[in-house]
């Protein structure tokens, strides 16, 4: 585009787009997981789902990490239409554009944090030096620079989420995606990976943080709710409980 920017600034670029998206698990009584659900998440958005068990979160994870296909509507990440890409396209995309953040940190326990991270991009065609270069930058990035060599089980749960977090970062996806990140750790280590993402936000990282913690739904920017699978943005968070 060329000329001035409009008055109220450039449009931001979604890495979001949900427009009619649902999700129906068939059987005897299908279970509608998911209702007609449109969303936009711009580039640089911290975004938190909250909502209670069985809500729908899950089903929602699935779907923005081209885990799962939706029933009806159209998903665009990065402006890419997903719903009709074969697999082996959407495992591209997903390895490129997502980063995953789990509430167990999935590492391997007999390999260095600097190990964890590089494995992580193992069959990308990456030079080994490159990979191991790429995971000590992304561990320092998550302030565990003088831990690289460190064994998960030497690590706090906190480090262990942060060397997660390297893990998810160090392909530069589009969009750090959470699935309860803080769901195994005591308060004052959340409260460090909260930080952290604070951090990761303000260099311009696009989140998407699933939640049933109404303290840590609170710390992102916009917060939708979800309940029996209808997603509404609300603020302030409401309580997922009840
Ligand atoms: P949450 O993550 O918020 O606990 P889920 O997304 O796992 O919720 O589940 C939403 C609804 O879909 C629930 O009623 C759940 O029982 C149902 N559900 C989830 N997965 C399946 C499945 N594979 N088959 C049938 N029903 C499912």
């Amino acid at each position: 585009m060329s000329g001035s920017p409009p008055a109220e600034g450039p449009a931001r670029r979604s890495v979001i787009e949900l427009v009619g998206i649902t999700r129906t698990y068939p059987g005897p009584s299908p279970v509608h997981a998911l209702r007609p659900t449109d969303l936009t998440v711009g580039a640089g958005e911290y975004c938190t789902v909250v909502g209670p068990s069985g809500s729908g979160k899950s089903t929602l994870l699935n779907l923005l990490g081209l885990l799962d296909r939706p029933s009806e509507g159209t998903y665009l990440l990065d402006g890419v239409d997903t719903a009709r890409l074969p697999e082996k396209l959407r495992t591209a995309l997903r390895g490129r554009r997502i980063g995953f953040v789990f509430q167990s940190f999935h590492l391997l326990p007999y390999r260095t944090a600097t190990d964890n991270v590089a494995l992580a991009h193992l069959y990308d065609a990456v030079p080994r030096r490159q990979r191991r270069q790429a995971a000590r930058e992304a561990l320092a990035r998550v302030g565990l620079g003088h831990r690289l060599d460190a064994l998960p089980t030497t690590l706090s749960g906190g480090e262990r989420q942060r060397v997660a977090i390297a893990r998810a970062l160090v392909h530069h996806p589009s969009l750090l995606l959470c699935d309860e990140p803080t769901g195994n750790l005591d308060s004052a280590t959340a409260a460090q990976v909260l930080d952290l993402f604070d951090l990761l936000h303000g260099e311009g990282m696009t989140l998407l943080v699933i939640t049933h913690d109404a303290h840590t739904a609170a710390r992102g920017q916009r917060t939708l709710t979800i309940r029996d699978g209808v997603l509404t943005e609300t603020r302030p968070v409401a309580s997922a409980h009840g």
